[in-house]
């Protein structure tokens, strides 16, 4: 299979000018308890015309919710649930791009994903491959898009990921786990209002926001490290400790972990993970374990790496009464942690960026299995 070679953003190098990355920012966002309702106003300039409808790609956990019925909803526009049950696949993407290519004469104006990462992602890859011939999968790496996706919308219902802010979209494809990176694939416009995580489950609440937690950790203690990830890590390590380990009050907390995640995701877009993500990887792909879960199942035994942060990591899950599952890998068959292994330290800039240049002296497959093998 193949893994990621090369970093999501290439590294500042002093001395080249032409190692610069000059990477793409979401250019709009509306933010305020509330501000789902404005969506009605922010889309009516981007129809094209009655034919062109707005597809919402909503999390099913809403189907019979409030918020289908705040949609606003006008001519042929079409609302589909999805679940979130599973991370996102290239064969979802395609299925739903003929679908709407199938359903309406013309192209949507629009592609609005209401929902986690699952969503936002799905929202992403469905937008480029409206525009863009051939599967999803052709398009797993590193700025392969050819032609601008059409107009997309996210909004975030939980908070962690900072997939609103990143120009990837994390896809299982037929033979890999890899993102469409392209300076196509972040949003146009991003809406985030706080109120769209109520009733997040509180074990899911944490998982996704120790994602955001995380981010700041490996961003922070990373060897690619600059002033500009720095200052959006260090904001949002002080919100996620606020949310986690102070006293806030539900909305204050709410909101504070929005922009958390955002800030988080700003700070790996000029850095990059670590250990926990490389190693969340290799649980993803063998296990199906999702995004954040696995990276909080890797991070509670990463103590020799990042001493801090992992020590903090057990006083908020402690002060949660958060209970990780145990034993997830003691049954895996020897070539299975075998490809585990081989799928996590294929994450090459991931250990660049956590353990310096010399990242393969410093770790083993052995290491890599005794700490698989505490989870
Ligand atoms: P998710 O989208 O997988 O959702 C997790 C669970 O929370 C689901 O059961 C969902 O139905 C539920 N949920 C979401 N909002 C809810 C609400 N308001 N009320 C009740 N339930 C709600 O979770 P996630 O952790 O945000 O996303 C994980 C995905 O994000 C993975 O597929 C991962 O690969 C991807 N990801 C992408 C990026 C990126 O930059 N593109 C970064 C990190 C992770
Ligand atoms: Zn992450």
């Amino acid at each position: 299979m193949e893994t990621e070679k090369k970093p999501a953003i290439e590294m500042v190098k002093k001395g080249s000018k032409s190692q610069f990355k000059n990477f793409p920012m979401v250019p709009r966002v509306v933010y305020g308890v509330g501000c789902f309702d404005q969506l009605g106003d922010i889309l009516l300039p981007k129809r094209k015309n009655s034919e062109a409808p707005i597809i919402y790609l909503v999390d099913e956990v809403f189907e019979h919710k409030a918020l289908p019925g705040r949609l606003p909803v006008l001519f042929n526009d079409k609302v589909i649930f999805i679940s979130a049950d599973e991370e996102p696949k290239t064969e979802q993407v395609d299925t739903l791009v003929s679908y709407i290519k199938k359903e309406f004469e013309e192209l949507p104006s629009g592609i609005v994903g209401i929902g986690g990462g699952t969503l936002l992602d799905m929202a992403k890859a469905v937008s480029i491959m409206l525009n863009n011939n051939g599967s999803a999968h052709n398009y797993q790496g590193w700025d392969l898009v050819g032609k601008p996706a059409i107009y997309h919308v996210g909004i975030p219902t939980i908070s962690g990921t900072g997939a609103e802010v990143s120009r990837t979209t994390v896809l299982l494809g037929p033979s890999k786990k890899l993102g469409i990176n392209s300076d196509y694939t972040t949003f146009d416009q991003v809406l985030l209002d706080p109120d769209l995580t109520i009733g997040v489950p509180k074990d899911q609440w944490f998982y996704t926001g120790m994602d955001c937690y995380i981010h700041c950790i490996e961003s922070l203690n990373g060897s690619y490290l600059n002033a500009f990830s720095q200052s959006y890590g260090e904001k949002a390590l002080d919100m996620c400790k606020e949310v986690f380990l102070g006293d806030l009050s539900p909305e204050e907390s709410r909101e504070k972990l929005m922009m958390a995640s955002w800030h988080g995701g700003m700070s790996i877009a000029y850095s990059q993970v670590g250990v926990a993500h490389a190693m969340s990887y290799g649980l993803s792909y063998v296990l199906g374990t999702k995004h954040g879960i696995g990276n909080c199942l890797v991070f509670q035994h990463l103590q020799d790496y990042y001493p801090e942060g992992v020590k903090l990591f057990h006083e908020m899950k402690r002060q949660h009464k958060i209970e990780l599952p145990k034993n997830i890998c003691g049954a895996l068959t020897d070539e299975e942690m075998d490809t585990m292994i081989s799928v996590s330290l294929g994450m090459e800039p991931l250990w660049e960026n956590a353990l310096g240049r010399s990242w393969r002296e410093k770790i083993s497959r052995e290491t890599l299995k005794e700490l698989y093998l505490k989870i």
